[in-house]
């Protein structure tokens, strides 16, 4: 069996190369991301294996079945990047539905409390013998509400988490959890009581923009937003300008809209070109990671094992538990349930 594995970093060849010379798998390595003029690299390849801003669309899928490639291992949870419709009865598409949720979960604490308490000024300021205290008042997390939008693995974490601050946590999800002990509100609600508000839903055409400019005006004068599940969630020009009418108090985005051709790269000797984000990260109440918040040596660790054991199923099978296809979560039309197979 044979991987080509795109879009890799050091730390996905350290993490996969093991298990795959122990499995006996072949693995070509490629840092191209996967789209419709790389796709023809997987020649020879049983399988693509890919992240979150490789491009697997209808035109893609097209030429790796042509390629007689069987199947897209995504290396991550989210699939919004994948047409499954499009890749049903041509290419399984497995994923990994969780690799560490702490993982996700203590960055968005992490994120929070470097804002609130300016430890990224304070780290700065000490570096360079700065001493000065002025500027570095924060805010008690303690008895403060936040609103977690997404009740899956990550966003109940994150809630277990904030509650151990003794903050009161309330939440709004499509799928609302019987018996979890979560409190459910309504999305307007949440926007208007929550001091935080903390976004762990998955991203699809209904979430897209699930804050923009109309519900900004709903929430609290000072609202601290966190985003470190998916950038279009977000519309970052109507965060922009919450900011600049000192609307929004601060904001933590671990994903941006238009992070493809940033994130994960080094463009510190370029011009950047989008000013959307180069005037977000010039904010002093502004803090972006690069989609770094699953990095762990457990998640790492955690994608690796799945991913391989998921290329075992399907060759050995055709049968795995964490294939995606366009029925999935249709009660009527889950061919799997019944037949043990997608297709
Ligand atoms: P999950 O599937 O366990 O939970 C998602 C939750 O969102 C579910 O409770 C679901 O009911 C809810 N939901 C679905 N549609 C909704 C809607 N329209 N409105 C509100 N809620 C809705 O997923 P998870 O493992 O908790 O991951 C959440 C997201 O985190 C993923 O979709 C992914 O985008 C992101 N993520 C980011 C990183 C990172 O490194 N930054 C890593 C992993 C996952």
């Amino acid at each position: 069996m044979k991987i080509a594995f795109f879009d890799t970093r050091e730390y996905d060849r350290t993490a996969f190369q093991e298990l795959a010379d122990e499995a006996g798998i072949e693995v070509n390595w490629f840092e191209a991301r996967l789209d419709r003029h790389t796709a023809a690299l997987a020649k020879g390849a049983d399988a693509v294996c890919i992240f979150v801003n490789d491009t697997a669309d209808a035109e893609v899928i097209d030429t790796l079945y042509e390629l007689g490639v069987k199947m897209i291992l995504l290396r991550c949870a989210g699939y919004n990047n994948v047409d499954i419709r499009h890749a049903y009865g041509k290419l399984h598409v497995v994923h990994v539905p969780a690799y560490s949720p702490y993982a996700v979960a203590e960055h968005t604490m992490a994120l929070l409390l470097t804002s609130i308490r300016r430890i990224h000024k304070a780290y700065n300021r000490t570096r360079e013998f700065n001493f000065s205290l002025n500027g570095l008042t924060g805010f008690d997390l303690h008895g403060k509400t936040v609103g977690v939008i997404g009740t899956g693995k990550i966003g109940r974490i994150f809630i277990d988490i904030c509650r151990g601050f003794g903050m009161k946590v309330i939440a709004y999800d499509k799928f609302p959890a019987e018996g979890s002990g979560i409190e459910y509100v309504t999305k307007d609600r949440l926007f208007r009581e929550s001091d935080i508000i903390s976004l762990h839903c998955p991203l699809t055409e209904e979430t897209r923009h699930t804050i923009d400019a109309d519900a900004i005006a709903k929430m609290k004068k000072g609202v601290v937003i966190l985003n470190t599940s998916r950038g279009p969630l977000i519309d970052s020009e109507a965060l922009l300008q919450g900011i600049k009418d000192r609307k929004v108090g601060a904001a933590c985005l671990d994903v941006y809209d238009e992070e493809a051709d940033i994130f994960f790269e080094d463009n510190s000797g370029h011009i950047l070109n989008d000013d959307t984000l180069a005037r977000l990260i010039s904010m002093p109440n502004v803090i972006v990671t690069s989609h770094q918040a699953f990095l762990t040596q457990e998640a790492l660790r955690n994608i690796a094992e799945t991913t391989i054991q998921n290329m075992k199923d399907i060759a050995g099978t055709g049968m795995c538990k964490n294939e995606l296809c366009y029925r999935c979560g249709r009660e009527d039309a889950c061919r799997r349930e019944r037949k043990g197979r997608c297709f």
